[in-house]
């Protein structure tokens, strides 16, 4: 729970709009009912406010966001023909009972990544007693700009080849790497308002493009998360999301989603569904708008489809299909 929110019983909520906070209102426009009131059950409890800017927590995150890199640091990952690198694991760090951060060293300290937002890298493996090489992609969470290391996020699956793998890497082993595999390019400005619907690791390409947003004063940008996960212990990034929550009210906002909350979970409960998507994010004709979607094969399938392959979209089907967005609203990670 976030120390700065307030959290109000559901039946308090009744009537009440849901804004940002620093947002004007708008009498009788169609915004006026964007961040409207959350109905009881899909967000019960969920309405919240934030306290005024916390300064040294602002410090903290610009520290952390804006790269200190000099502009003409060199790339570790230029793309085209490079092939896969080999990057050192320089630290571990537990996130929770299956996912671990992994520090992985860039070839020189002054690199950067040189990974574009938005966009993945692959990593790849090849065992003793494998035939082939396991190849999966990655969304590293560290800002583009941070000289000398990049790192991931990974959540350890059963039997999962690759992330079973770098569970069991200790500091100083290599892991071969390829990137930028390119996804969404984003630059400044480019919609008014991005929605980004999550389900556990599918946090990390909309953390890679929602820093890239909130570092950059010029844009603009509004973002809504609404982000689903199965306990509270699952959130992923969650500090770091709250940050973000308390420097720019305005303009950014989380919706969590548990699907086995513990009894004093006050936000939403069960999977993100139509309902919650239509209170919160906003409406296909309202502005400007793109939505991302990243998350397990259920959600997709739940929420916009599934993807083909990594160049075809596929058709847009599910919540976001009959909320009446039309497919080039919509991008599946
Ligand atoms: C563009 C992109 C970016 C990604 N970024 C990240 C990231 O930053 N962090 C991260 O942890 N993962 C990320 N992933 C997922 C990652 O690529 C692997 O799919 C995941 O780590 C599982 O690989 P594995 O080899 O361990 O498991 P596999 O050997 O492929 O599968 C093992 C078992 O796990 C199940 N499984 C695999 N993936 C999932 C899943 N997503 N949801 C539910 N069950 C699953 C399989 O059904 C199977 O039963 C990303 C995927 C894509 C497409």
């Amino acid at each position: 729970m976030f120390s700065n929110r307030v959290f109000r019983p559901a039946q308090q909520l009744s009537g009440h709009v849901r804004r940002y906070a620093t947002e004007a209102p708008k009498s009788g426009g169609s915004n006026t009912i964007l961040y409207g009131v959350v109905g009881a059950g899909a967000l019960a409890g969920g309405y919240y406010y934030f306290s005024k800017e916390n300064p040294a927590k602002a410090a903290e995150l610009k520290q952390k966001v804006v790269g200190k890199a000099s502009p003409d640091a060199k790339k570790a990952f230029t793309g085209g023909d490079q092939g896969f690198i080999s990057l050192v694991l320089d630290e571990v760090e537990n996130i929770n009972h299956n996912t671990k951060k992994f520090r992985f060293k860039l070839p020189e300290e002054d690199n950067v990544s040189g990974l574009t937002v938005t966009s993945a890298l692959i990593t790849k493996y090849k065992g003793p007693e494998m035939e082939k090489p396991v190849i999966r992609p990655y969304t590293p969470t560290s800002d583009a700009d941070t000289p000398g290391y990049l790192e991931l996020i990974i959540k350890k699956y059963p039997n999962g080849q690759m992330s079973q793998h770098i569970h069991n890497m200790t500091p100083g082993q290599q892991l071969q790497m390829k990137g930028p595999i390119p996804k969404y390019p984003w630059t400044e400005n480019k919609h008014d308002h991005v929605a980004l619907i999550a389900g556990g690791t599918g946090i990390t390409p909309m953390y890679q493009l929602t820093r890239q947003i909130f570092k950059n004063p010029n844009d603009k940008t509004k973002v809504t998360l609404v982000f689903g996960n199965v306990t509270e212990e699952d959130i992923l990034l969650k500090k770091e999301l709250a940050e973000l929550e308390n420097q720019f009210p305005d303009r950014f906002r989380a919706f969590y989603v548990l699907s086995k909350p513990s009894k004093d979970w006050q936000q939403g409960k069960g999977h993100i569904n139509k309902d919650l998507l239509k209170t919160v994010i906003p409406g296909p004709k309202e502005e400007n708008v793109k939505i991302f979607v990243c998350g397990p094969p259920a959600l997709y399938e739940a929420i916009s489809g599934t993807k083909k392959s990594p160049a075809d979209q596929g058709e847009l089907t599910g919540c976001l299909k009959e909320l009446g967005y039309s497919q080039d609203q919509v991008y599946k990670f």
